[in-house]
């Protein structure tokens, strides 16, 4: 069988984990949890970069700092992963679901205003498959409506939106650094901070509601609890396994976007016959092939395409059930507008196989897709 995923491992991280093991310190914040931090605050850009243990971690902890309360209400799009509502919903928000774009599946940014009522505090952008979300567009309307913009980038490291990296340009943004995602470390994640104001509050939040952050750099002479939070930092020995991977970034990224064009060349005739649809990557975007997908014409094609890959033990899936859709989105979220593209392409979509190694079986997979296609 031809899983859908399977972990990539560079070779250097149990030797990694073997010098967090003899530097003898093993909780958060020690030499590995720095380098991480650091090329990460490089690479992005950003203000302060934070490890946390998850992606849903890091939306938690910016769902706190953008102070949200009972009642207030956070733009979403319903097609993304249940932690991008969760997150806000643990504060008593409202989730308002918008709409997406039929041709990237990012949150229609045209849409955006419509969904702002005096209760609306934030806006949540999902980059999803790793391509930019109009991000002018969206921070305009934030600030001329004095809103937050929390980037989930969880799929979107490395990927850039005219030039600039995502997770540089909303007020926070989530990554995430699950074994399903580029860059992995079993689980983990990353809270990124571009608003310099939130830096402070945002270390405290991260250390269990104490300024221990702060103690540590010697900037107070003890520390104590001086506001809410949890435990969300990850282990050294998590920080070790990152950060091997970080060491080969651009090689993985590399790796990753020659089999993406592999089978977006591949795919190039299905979609010109009309049997299926291609990703689209905007112009001003370059993506890091978190994923590639094909859009089938209807759900019952796409149930049969899937049997007829498995058929063949090739581990095409499908994604998300769209969040307004789940018990949860309807009993605690909101819809603004139709949903038509969410609920269509959420039917109709198909993720590929695509992780370090395929490449000596990708000419297989596109053969029988294309023969499922017919
Ligand atoms: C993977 C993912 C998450 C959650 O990441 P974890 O690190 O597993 O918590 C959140 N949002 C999106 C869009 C994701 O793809």
């Amino acid at each position: 069988m031809i899983p859908f995923n399977k972990p990539y491992m560079t070779g250097k991280e149990l030797w990694y984990i073997s010098q967090a093991h003899a530097a003898g310190h093993l909780a958060g914040d020690g030499q590995f949890t720095r380098h991480c931090s650091n090329w990460l605050e490089s690479r992005i850009g950003c203000r302060k970069a934070l490890l946390t243990h998850s992606c849903t971690a890091a939306l938690e902890m910016a769902a706190i700092l953008a102070e949200i309360q009972e009642g207030d209400e956070v733009i979403m799009p319903s097609y993304t992963f249940v932690s991008t509502a969760n997150a806000f919903v643990l504060r008593g928000a409202v989730p308002v679901f918008v709409d997406i774009r039929a041709d990237t599946l990012n949150i229609d940014e045209a849409r955006i205003e419509e969904a702002i009522t005096p209760h609306t505090r934030a806006i949540v952008p999902v980059h999803y498959a790793g391509v930019a979300c109009e991000m002018d567009s969206i921070m305009d309307i934030a600030r001329r409506y004095g809103l937050l913009v929390i980037e989930d980038a969880a799929q979107g490291i490395m990927s850039t939106y005219k030039g600039r990296p995502l997770g540089s340009i909303g007020h926070l943004a989530a990554l995430s650094f699950h074994e399903t995602k580029n860059i992995i470390s079993g689980e983990g994640g990353a809270l990124l901070i571009n608003d310099a104001s939130l830096v402070n509050r945002a270390e405290i939040v991260r250390e269990k509601g104490t300024n221990r952050s702060q103690f540590f750099r010697g900037q107070v002479d003890k520390y104590s609890w001086v506001d809410i939070g949890s435990s969300y930092l990850p282990s050294e020995i998590i920080a070790a396994f990152l950060w091997a991977q970080m060491d080969e970034a651009d090689a993985i990224n590399r790796r990753r976007l020659a089999l993406w064009s592999t089978y977006h060349q591949g795919f190039r005739r299905v979609e010109e016959n009309g049997t299926c649809r291609r990703p689209h990557v905007p112009g001003d975007c370059a993506h890091n092939a978190h994923m590639y997908y094909l859009l089938l014409p209807d759900l019952e094609r796409r149930t049969r395409f899937i049997e007829q890959m498995r058929a063949h033990a090739i581990g095409a899936v499908f994604h998300y059930v769209p969040l307004h859709s789940a018990p949860m989105g309807q009993k605690r979220g909101r819809v603004c507008g139709s949903m038509s593209n969410t609920d269509s392409l959420s039917e109709r979509l198909v993720r590929m196989p695509l992780w370090l190694g395929l490449e000596d079986e990708q000419a297989r997979i596109i053969h029988q897709a294309t023969n499922a296609l017919g």
